[in-house]
């Protein structure tokens, strides 16, 4: 397997300034006097991938975003407060300056009874209902997961619940951080950036550059294989995948050089064709995801 070479220029100044810009955010953070914004992170339509995946942060982690960065309000895996309490927590936090955070689309059918989040004085109260109300009131609008940010599996063929992404459903800028699930850097990071120093610089379908500015295959360690046309035949062969279906070549993310769980590993170094989980379309434009 080929390395990384540590002095591509492109490569090392990208990654420098991710990881300058979060430390410049942190070293911000930690000697101001920025105050803690209140967060609700609303799990709409879909696998709740992304508050799992975003406990698997480690640089800062859950523990720093959740004490230094961010008061967390309402969350529906995370939070003690349970039932109407927590509902009641939702709707004060209302009336605060706040991010919200969306993991999941938005499922419209039957005005959104595919995804209840609450019962409310004797009320359901459907995702789709929460996502208008606070996505109206919120200083910032981030779509955490393909699915929120573009409607995902959950809006797959043949979109039972007519799901749709946060931006189609809300009039109103939303920064999109794609990802299935996304990578817990490009969530905080956001944040980060979002508190530190307000709106990140976004590319024209409003993902921050910095972790979306290049593709899969503009950093990917088999890309000497694809450049002299030598291709795995199979899975497991260790040459380029573009003729197994690989849609490095058109997915916007830094997972080459970020990598993770921890920063070990991802899918084309353990020998999967990149998928394209965190681009438009995802699944149906991006399946089959392997072709022999
Ligand atoms: S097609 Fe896929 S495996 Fe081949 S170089 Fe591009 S990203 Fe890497």
């Amino acid at each position: 397997m080929n390395e990384i070479p540590s002095n591509c220029p492109m490569i090392s100044s990208k990654t420098i300034t991710a990881r300058r810009m979060m430390d410049l955010a942190i070293e911000k953070i930690e000697n101001t006097s920025i105050h803690k914004i209140n967060l609700i992170w609303l799990e709409a339509t879909g696998c709740a991938g992304n508050i799992i995946s975003l406990l698997n942060a480690e640089n800062p982690d859950i523990i720093y975003l959740l004490d230094q960065m961010v008061t967390l309000k309402y969350n529906n895996s995370l939070m003690a407060a349970e039932g109407a309490g927590a509902f009641q927590q939702f709707l004060d936090t209302l009336e605060t300056e706040f991010i919200l955070v969306v993991e999941g689309a938005v499922a419209t059918k039957d005005d959104g009874l595919y995804t209840v989040i609450a019962r409310y004085q004797g009320e359901l109260v459907t995702a789709m209902e929460a996502v208008k109300m606070a996505g109206e009131k919120a200083k910032y609008v981030v779509t955490v997961g393909t699915c929120a940010s573009y409607g995902g599996p959950s809006a797959a063929r043949p979109n039972p619940s007519q799901s749709v992404s946060v931006p189609q459903f809300l009039n109103k800028e939303v920064i999109r951080v794609p990802g299935c699930p996304s990578h817990p850097d490009w969530a905080i990071g956001t944040i980060a950036n979002l508190i530190a120093f307000g709106m990140p610089e976004l590319d024209p379908q409003s993902r921050p550059i910095i972790f979306y500015g290049i593709t899969i295959h503009d950093q990917c360690t088999r890309r000497s294989y694809f450049n002299n046309g030598i291709f795995a035949t199979k899975l497991g062969e260790p040459e380029c995948m573009f003729k197994l279906g690989c849609r490095g070549p058109v997915t916007r993310t830094d997972c080459p050089v970020r990598q993770w769980n921890g920063y070990v590993n991802w899918p084309i170094e353990d020998n999967t064709p990149c998928i394209g989980c965190a681009q438009e379309r995802f699944p149906d434009g991006m399946s089959p995801f392997v072709r022999y």
